[in-house]
């Protein structure tokens, strides 16, 4: 089970989301269009077949979330400003993403 990130908060600055955890030393920052852009909700996956049907390539330049919602203590749920609010983000999912970005830039 993926431990909750010790840091998890959003840059309007920067478009992106910084997220740390307790078991590794490097910070990493997800852009705000990136993540939108992996969202696992139903919506932007099929479920039956999970070919991805939105993209990052769908969002707009300056998509950032509104919100933030803890999900018990597993997940968040982003509030997006183009009003999108369904995918639940789990702490395995975000430390996987955030993997990628710290190896892309090693
Ligand atoms: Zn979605």
């Amino acid at each position: 089970m993926t431990l909750p990130p010790s840091v998890l908060r959003a840059h309007l600055q920067r478009q992106a989301i910084e997220l740390s955890w307790p078991d590794c030393d490097q910070t990493s920052f997800v852009p705000f269009r990136k993540l939108r852009g992996c969202c696992p909700c139903a919506s932007c996956v099929n479920e039956m077949t999970g070919v991805r049907t939105y993209h990052e390539s769908d969002t707009a330049e300056d998509v950032h979330p509104q919100k933030l919602d803890l999900v018990g203590n597993y997940a968040v749920r982003i509030t997006w400003s183009d009003g999108h609010n369904t995918g639940l983000f789990t702490w395995d999912y975000l430390r996987e993403i955030s993997d990628r970005i710290i190896q892309a830039s090693s």
